[in-house]
C-alpha cells in the first residue's frame, strides 16, 4: 500500500506544511474554519518526490486525482471536459516554505475546442471566454510545454498594435479570439504537436510541470540565496482548485491584502484590487491596481465581507496574513493565505501590538522577530531639509532610502553591484527572472505596478528601498532611458529613491540615520528581561559610547586605548615615547600623555555612568604607531636630494650677491630632519618583527616597558577618583591583553594595587576597580584555572583566539585560501565571521569550566566581532557566558539574539 497522495481541502491537516505545502495546508485550514474557499484538493509533496525525474506523474497518483476530480465535479455541479457545463481548474504550486513567484501556476485548465463553446454559451460573455482561453494557452504553453514567454508576448504586442490599443484591457472579444488562435499556432510550431485537447492529459501534464518547477533554475537559485534546505522544504505540493473568475465583468474583481500594513505595521485594512481582472494581473503589475479603501465606495457590501475575512484570518492565525481573493459576480472567495512578509518596522510593531491586544505572549513576540532583521531598522532615511523637489513620484513600496546609478536590467545591475558600484535597478516592472538584480541593487524603481507588485513584495522581503508604479516615468530598456516630466535619466545617472514616500530625486541626497521606534524599545526591554546574557558594547570614543547607550548597551565590554593614541594631537607624543632612548625621556613623554588619557577616560565614564567600562591596556606592537621603514627610506632619499638643491641655490644667491630670504630652508635644518628620520628608521628597524601579531605586543609590552601600563592604570584610576569627586558613579574594569600565564597577571595586578593605594590616599576615596584578563591565546585557555585565581573576569578575544586555534593569520587566510575552503566545504564558514563552535568552542568551554573551578564567581564574556553574531551569541549563552560585547550598532541585534538564546534553550 502506498501512502495517501491526495487530500481534499476538507480533510487535509492544516498544520502539515511539509506534506501539503504552505499554500495547500492553509487552503485546507481555511476551508475547515468555514471561509469561502473554492473546492479543491492537494497532491502531496511526497507524490511529487515519487515522480522524481519520470516524464509523467505515476499512474497511482493519477488514479487518486481522477477520483478527487469526480468529487470536485459534484461539489461545484460542473463536469471536467463537458461541452455544455465545463469545470475549469487551476493547478498551483506550493512548498513548505513560501517562495513567492518562484514556481508555476496554470489557470483555466480544462479549456479546449469542445469546452470553450460551453463556457461562452454559459457566461454569454465572449470577451471573458476568449480571455480565459488565451491565458490558459499562454500559461500552459510556457509552464508545461516550455514555449518561450517572449513568443506569446510578441503576438500580443502585434495584436495590440493592429488594434491601436495600449493595454490588454483595450482588446475586444474578436481580438482575443484571434490571439488564442495565434497562440495555438505558436505552440504547434514550437513543439511540433497540436495543443493537447484531452482535459485529463492537460491535467496530468500540468501536475508534472508544477512538480518539476521545484528544480527549475529560478527556484533553485532562490533556495540557495535564502538557505532553504531540504529539511525545511522538500519538493512542492500541487493544488488543484476549481476556478472562480474575477474577470467576468464589473461585479468581479481580484485582489491581494495584508491583515495589517506591511510597511508600517499599522492595524488597518491594506491591499489592492483590480475590477474585472484575473489573479495574476495584480501581482504582475500589468495594470496599476486601486487601494482597497476604494472598494468601500465602489462595492460596500463586498468591502464589509472582506473586513470580516480579514478579521477571521487574524483571529485564527494570530499572525499577520497576506491573502489573495477573487470576487466572482458579487461572491467573495479566498484563494490563499500565508504569513505576511513584512519589513522589520512592521514586524516589530505588529508583534508588540499583538501582545498588547492579548493575541500572543511576549515570548512569541520576541521569537517572531529575527535578530539580524533588526539591522533593517538601522536603515537611513532622507534628510529633506533644503532638498530640491523630486523628479518623479511613485508608490512608497518598501521603506528606506537609497542612492545609486540607474541601471536598466538585472544582469548589468549584478555586474556593477558585484564590483562595488551602488546601483538602483530601474524597470518598467520586475519579474522573478530579475531576482539577481535585486540582490545587487541598493533599491528598485518601477514605473508600473502597485504595492503588492512583484518588485514591492520582493524588495520588502529583502529590506531594500523600493518605489513602484512611478507612472510619470517612461522607461525604455532598449535605449536605456527613463524620460519623465522635464527629466531624462540615462544609464549611470545617479538618483535617490525614497521608499517611504515614493519620491525619486536626481543625484545623491543626504541621509539621516534612522531612529529607534517606541515599539522597538519595548520589544528590546522585554528581550532584556528574558535574556540570560548581558549585552555590552565595544566603544573607544565618547561618541561611540553615547551611541552604545542609545542602543541599550549595558556597559562597555571593550575600550581599546590604542585608538585614543592615533588622534593627530596625540600621535607625536606617542612617537616621542617610543623613540625615547632613556627611561627618563620615556617617562617625560608618558607624563604628557597621562592627562590626555585621563580626560579620555573621564569623558567615557561620564557618558556610561553608572554602567561598567572595561578598559584594555595597550595591545598592538609599538611599530604600529610609527611610519613604515619604506616610507622613512623614501623620505630620507627625498630630503637628501632637496639638500643638494638648497645647497646649489645658496651658492647661486651668493654668486649673484643677493641675500636669501630669512625663512628659506637652510642646509642645517634639512640635515637635522634627516637625522631625526634616521633615528626613527633605526627604531623602526629595531622594532621590526618577522611576525608582529605573535611578537612584542599586549602584556609583553607592559612587562618590558612597565611605565606604559603604569601611566594607563594611573589615568584610569585618577579618572575614577575625579568622577567620584564630581558625584558620578563609575565602575572601571582593567583588562590585560594577550595573557599566557597567571604570573603576568600577578605582575600587572601588583602595579594596579600599588597605584590604587596611592591614589586612594591622595583623593581620600575608596576605589572599586575590577581586574581581568583577555583570553585570546591557547595557553590562556589551558591555564584558565590558574588565571582565574588572579582575574575577576575573563573576556574572550575571539579574533586572536581564532587565529591561534587555526594557526591562521587572518589577513593571509582571508585573501588567499579561506574562500576556497568555504566554497568547497572544507570549512562550513569563515571562522573569523562565524564562531567555530567545533574547534574554538571546545577551547572556550574548557576555559569557562576551568576558570569557574577555582573562581566560582568568575564573570566571563566575549568581545570582538563574533559577539554581535546571533548564532555565536546562542553558543555563548549555551556555555554559560555572562555577557557579549559587540560594536554599538549591533547592540539591538545582540539584545534580541540573547533573548532568543534563552527562549530557545528552555524549549
Ligand atoms: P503564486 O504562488 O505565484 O501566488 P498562485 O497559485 O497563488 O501562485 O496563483 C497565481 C494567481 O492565480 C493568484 O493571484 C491566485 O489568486 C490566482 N488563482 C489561483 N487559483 C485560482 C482559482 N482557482 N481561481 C481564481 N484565481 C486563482
Ligand atoms: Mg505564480
Ligand atoms: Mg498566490
Amino acid at each position: 500500500m502506498h501512502p495517501k497522495y491526495v487530500y481534499a481541502f476538507e480533510e487535509g491537516d492544516g498544520k502539515n506544511t511539509q506534506l501539503l505545502g504552505g499554500k495547500g495546508a492553509n487552503l485546507c485550514e481555511m476551508t475547515q474554519i468555514g471561509l469561502n474557499v473554492p473546492p479543491g484538493f492537494v497532491i502531496t509533496a511526497a507524490a511529487g518526490r515519487t515522480s522524481g525525474d519520470t516524464p509523467s506523474v505515476p499512474s497511482g497518483v493519477m488514479t487518486e486525482v481522477r477520483s478527487h476530480m469526480h468529487r470536485l465535479e459534484q461539489k461545484v455541479g460542473k463536469a471536467f471536459g463537458s461541452p455544455t457545463n465545463p469545470l475549469l481548474v487551476s493547478v498551483r504550486s506550493g512548498a513548505a516554505m513560501s517562495m513567492p513567484g518562484m514556481m508555476d501556476t496554470i489557470l483555466n485548465l480544462g479549456l479546449n475546442h469542445a469546452t470553450l463553446p460551453g463556457l461562452l454559451q454559459q457566461t454569454k460573455n465572449e470577451r471573458f471566454g476568449y480571455d480565459a482561453y488565451r491565458r490558459f494557452i499562454h500559461l500552459f504553453g510556457k509552464v508545461a510545454l516550455g514555449v518561450p514567454d517572449a513568443l506569446f508576448d510578441e503576438q500580443c504586442e502585434a495584436i495590440k498594435r493592429d488594434a491601436g490599443v495600449k493595454a490588454d484591457a483595450g482588446l475586444r472579444a474578436s481580438h482575443l479570439r484571434d490571439l488564442s488562435a495565434r497562440f495555438l499556432h505558436v505552440v504547434q510550431q514550437q513543439t511540433g504537436q497540436p495543443f493537447p485537447e484531452d482535459v485529463y492529459e492537460q491535467l496530468a501534464m500540468a501536475i508534472t510541470a508544477v512538480f518539476r518547477s521545484w528544480t527549475g533554475t529560478r527556484a533553485v537559485a532562490y533556495r540557495r540565496e535564502f538557505h532553504i534546505t531540504p529539511t525545511m522544504a522538500n519538493g512542492t505540493a500541487v493544488n488543484v482548485v476549481a476556478m472562480v473568475f474575477g474577470n467576468m465583468g464589473d461585479d468581479c474583481a481580484t485582489g491581494v491584502g495584508f491583515t495589517r500594513n506591511p510597511g508600517t505595521g499599522a492595524n488597518e485594512m491594506y491591499g489592492e484590487y483590480l475590477v474585472n481582472a484575473q489573479g495574476e494581473d495584480v501581482v504582475a503589475g500589468l495594470r496599476t491596481p486601486k487601494p482597497v479603501q476604494e472598494m468601500q465606495r465602489e462595492m460596500p457590501e463586498l468591502y464589509r465581507q472582506l473586513v470580516a475575512l480579514r478579521n477571521t484570518l487574524e483571529a485564527h492565525y494570530h499572525e499577520v496574513q497576506e491573502y489573495e481573493y477573487t470576487i466572482e459576480q458579487g461572491t467573495l472567495y479566498c484563494l490563499q493565505t500565508r504569513t505576511g512578509k513584512m519589513n522589520a518596522v512592521a514586524r516589530v510593531r505588529t508583534a508588540v501590538e499583538m501582545v498588547h491586544e492579548g493575541l500572543i505572549s511576549k515570548e512569541q513576540a520576541l521569537l517572531r522577530v529575527n535578530p539580524s532583521e533588526l539591522e533593517q531598522l538601522l536603515h537611513p532615511c532622507l534628510d529633506l531639509q533644503g532638498a530640491h523637489p523630486p523628479v518623479a513620484q511613485g508608490l512608497p513600496a518598501s521603506p528606506g532610502a537609497a542612492s545609486g546609478q540607474c541601471v536598466f536590467d538585472a544582469d548589468r545591475a549584478e555586474i556593477l553591484g558585484r564590483s562595488g558600484v551602488k546601483v538602483i535597478l530601474v524597470r518598467e516592472e520586475t519579474k522573478p527572472e530579475d531576482i539577481h538584480g535585486f540582490f545587487a541593487a541598493q533599491g528598485i524603481l518601477t514605473s508600473r505596478g502597485g504595492k503588492t507588485s512583484h518588485a514591492a513584495v520582493v524588495a520588502r522581503g529583502m529590506g531594500k528601498a523600493c518605489v513602484a508604479g512611478a507612472e510619470g516615468l517612461h522607461i525604455e530598456t532598449k535605449t536605456r532611458l527613463a524620460t519623465g516630466d522635464g527629466v531624462t535619466l540615462h544609464e549611470g545617472d545617479v538618483i535617490t529613491i525614497d521608499g517611504s514616500t515614493g519620491h525619486v530625486y536626481l543625484g545623491e541626497m543626504p541621509m539621516i540615520p534612522p531612529h529607534f521606534s517606541d515599539e522597538l524599545q519595548t520589544l528590546l526591554t522585554w528581550a532584556d528581561d528574558v535574556a540570560g546574557l548581558e549585552v555590552l558594547a565595544n566603544a573607544d570614543t565618547p561618541e561611540a559610547a553615547t551611541q552604545a547607550v542609545q542602543y541599550g548597551a549595558m556597559g562597555i565590554g571593550l575600550c581599546r586605548t590604542e585608538r585614543m593614541f592615533n588622534a593627530s594631537d596625540r600621535l607625536p607624543l606617542m612617537v616621542e615615547m617610543i623613540l625615547a632612548s632613556t627611561t627618563e625621556e620615556r617617562q617625560q613623554a608618558l607624563d604628557k600623555l597621562l592627562p590626555i588619557q585621563r580626560d579620555d577616560f573621564m569623558q567615557m565614564f561620564r557618558v556610561m555612568s553608572p554602567r561598567p567600562v572595561t578598559v584594555r591596556l595597550l595591545d598592538p606592537p609599538m611599530h604600529e604607531f610609527l611610519p613604515s621603514a619604506q616610507q622613512l627610506l623614501d623620505d630620507i632619499a627625498a630630503l637628501h636630494e632637496y639638500r643638494v638643491a638648497v645647497k646649489g641655490q645658496t651658492t647661486a644667491f651668493q654668486a649673484l650677491g643677493v641675500s636669501l630670504p630669512d625663512d628659506a630652508p637652510c642646509e642645517e635644518l634639512i640635515t637635522s630632519v634627516i637625522a631625526k628620520k634616521q633615528q626613527m628608521l633605526r627604531k623602526v628597524q629595531e622594532l621590526s618583527e618577522v611576525n608582529p601579531m605573535l611578537g612584542h605586543r599586549g602584556v609583553r609590552l607592559g612587562i618590558t616597558y612597565p611605565a606604559i601600563y603604569e601611566m594607563q592604570i594611573r589615568a584610569i584610576l585618577e579618572a575614577t577618583a575625579r568622577c567620584l569627586q564630581d558625584g558620578i558613579q563609575v565602575w572601571p574594569e582593567i583588562m590585560v591583553p594577550q595573557v599566557i600565564t597567571a604570573r603576568e597577571l600577578v605582575r600587572v595586578k601588583q602595579s594596579v594595587e600599588a597605584l590604587q593605594q596611592h591614589i586612594e590616599t591622595q583623593y581620600r576615596r575608596k576605589l572599586v576597580c575590577k581586574f581581568g584578563s583577555m583570553i585570546e591565546t591557547v595557553r590562556a585557555c589551558l591555564q584558565a584555572d590558574t588565571l582565574a585565581e588572579v582575574a575577576e573576569f575573563f573576556s574572550f578575544g575571539t579574533n586572536d583566539l581564532t587565529q591561534a586555534t587555526f594557526s591562521f593569520s587572518r589577513e593571509d587566510a582571508e585573501s588567499k585560501f579561506l574562500p576556497l575552503y568555504t566554497a568547497s566545504q572544507l570549512l562550513p564558514d569563515n571562522p573569523f565571521e562565524v564562531l567555530d563552535v567545533e574547534g574554538m568552542g571546545t577551547l572556550m568551554q574548557m576555559a569557562v569550566a576551568k576558570g569557574r573551578q577555582t573562581n566560582p564567581l568568575l564573570k566571563v564574556g566575549i568581545c570582538g566581532e563574533h559577539g554581535g553574531h546571533p548564532a555565536s551569541i546562542r553558543f555563548c549563552s549555551q556555555i554559560g557566558l555572562n555577557y557579549v560585547s559587540c560594536s554599538a550598532p549591533r547592540v539591538p541585534v545582540a539584545r534580541l539574539a540573547a533573548a532568543h538564546a534563552t527562549l530557545l534553550e528552555s524549549r
